[in-house]
């Protein structure tokens, strides 16, 4: 079963559940804190560092790849 980073939009609380696919389209899960199951999906931000790592000219290693990104 897989894992799922959701976020609770009555009361903001973020919590991470294992569920069947099948509940999670069917929202049966619920907010831990509140009983809602009007969740959001959060977005880690290992995946927004992910994709910022792709920019041109944010390389980390400018210094010695004239960021290019292709050292
Ligand atoms: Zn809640």
């Amino acid at each position: 079963m897989p894992f799922y980073d959701l976020r609770c939009k009555k009361c903001s609380e973020e919590f991470n559940i294992m569920a069947k696919m099948s509940d999670r389209e069917s929202n049966t899960i619920k907010c831990p804190a509140c009983g809602s199951n009007e969740l959001e999906t959060v977005f880690k931000s290992v995946n927004i560092v992910h994709s910022k790592k792709a920019e041109a000219g944010d390389c980390p290693h400018a210094h010695t790849c004239g960021g290019c990104c292709n050292h």
